[in-house]
């Protein structure tokens, strides 16, 4: 929402390029495809604003979006070539930065993929207005005199297709970075599940899509059992060592889109969005069997000890359509398997095994 926002006021400043020309310039060919393919450009941006408002969003369109300011630009030179101006399309000299801000406007994404694929099809684009232009026209002919727009000199050509290279090497570094800060304030440190503050902000947002959607979701709330017995008996710093391994069997006890979270202390969470609690219930009755069989190796007093979790489940919409509600009826259930003796996953049905 805030990158459609942000493309369509972006695009609206653009309109004041050519309608400014047109205001201190006569009416040229250069100022009326500026302007046609400027307001192209804030229709599109117009167009994809209300389809994201309207709740159409999809991953591709990212990339789509990326993919169509670069090629409005180079639509914007090939215009000229249709025109025969083709020093125009070659030498232009404000259609062509705009390149460099289709390119810069690609961080917006944080995506690395379509940094590198909008400049590469920027820089292929330009090459094969180049080359077609130079193909047609022999283009330092007198014919061509005076040279409003520059001889062609292909030292030139190359020396741009670099600069859309650096441009494009330059914002895909900055994405690079800034996925990099958006990893380490979305995860927790010590064991690389999603932090309690990422959560917080994503369990609102699947339960709002699931609401939208009628689609189910599962909730789960776990806690290590006796935790502090282990800490007291082998200290804190075995006590992060179980935590980590505990947490790398959780990791690979979900899929990639199921997001499991470290709460609190020795508390985790998991949403699973998509799927019916007895569904979930059984995979979480899995990993309780994989976690009770995990050997903690304490180096220093050369043993190797288990640890148990126990778990309560809460499902949209049955159990409440607000995350709250979601995660009261989970600690409530986490209660219930902690009061019935632990090691235990607790769901609507009842508890699912000990
Ligand atoms: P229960 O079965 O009722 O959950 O018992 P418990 O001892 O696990 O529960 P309690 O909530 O009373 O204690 C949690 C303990 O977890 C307290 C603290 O020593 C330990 N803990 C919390 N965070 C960390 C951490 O980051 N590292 C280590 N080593 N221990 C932690
Ligand atoms: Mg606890
Ligand atoms: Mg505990």
């Amino acid at each position: 929402m805030l990158v459609a926002r942000i493309r369509l006021l972006l695009t609206a400043i653009l309109l004041l390029i050519p309608l400014a020309s047109l205001w201190y310039e006569q009416e040229t060919w250069e100022n009326l495809v500026g302007l046609a393919v400027t307001l192209t450009a804030f229709l599109v941006a117009l167009l994809w604003f209300w389809l994201v408002q309207q709740g159409m969003y999809r991953h591709y369109l990212g990339l789509a979006s990326s993919l169509l300011d670069v090629t409005l630009v180079s639509l914007a030179l090939f215009v000229f070539i249709l025109l025969a101006r083709p020093h125009t399309a070659v030498n232009s000299k404000v259609t062509f930065e705009a390149y460099f801000l289709a390119i810069a406007a690609t961080c917006l994404r944080y995506d690395v993929r379509i940094c590198m694929m909008a400049g590469l099809c920027a820089m292929g684009q330009y090459a094969l207005i180049v080359t077609s232009a130079s193909a047609m026209w022999d283009l330092n002919s007198p014919q061509f005199a005076p040279f409003p727009y520059g001889v062609f000199n292909w030292s030139v050509q190359v020396s741009r297709l670099i600069l859309m290279l650096t441009a494009t090497v330059l914002s895909t570094t900055v994405v690079f970075r800034v996925q990099r800060l958006l990893r380490l304030s979305t995860c927790d440190r010590m064991t690389g599940l999603f932090n309690r503050g990422y959560f917080d902000e994503r369990v609102l947002a699947e339960v709002s899509r699931a609401s939208r959607y009628h689609r189910p979701l599962t909730l789960v709330m776990m806690d290590i059992d006796h935790f502090k017995t282990f800490n007291d008996s082998h200290g804190h710093t075995a006590g992060d060592e179980a935590l980590r391994i505990l947490a790398s069997v959780m990791r690979a006890s979900f899929r990639h889109s199921d997001i499991t979270a470290r709460y609190g202390g020795e508390e985790f969470v998991v949403i699973l969005p998509e799927t019916e609690m007895a569904m979930a219930a059984e995979k979480v009755e899995k990993l309780r069997q994989s976690i009770e069989s995990t050997r903690i190796h304490i180096p220093k007093q050369g043993v190797a000890e288990r640890l148990t979790i126990s778990a309560g489940l809460s499902c949209f919409p049955e159990d409440g359509t607000a995350a709250a509600q979601l995660l009261d009826a989970a600690d409530r259930r986490l209660f219930a398997a902690k009061r019935l003796g632990r090691n235990r996953v607790v769901s609507k049905e009842g508890v699912l095994a000990s």
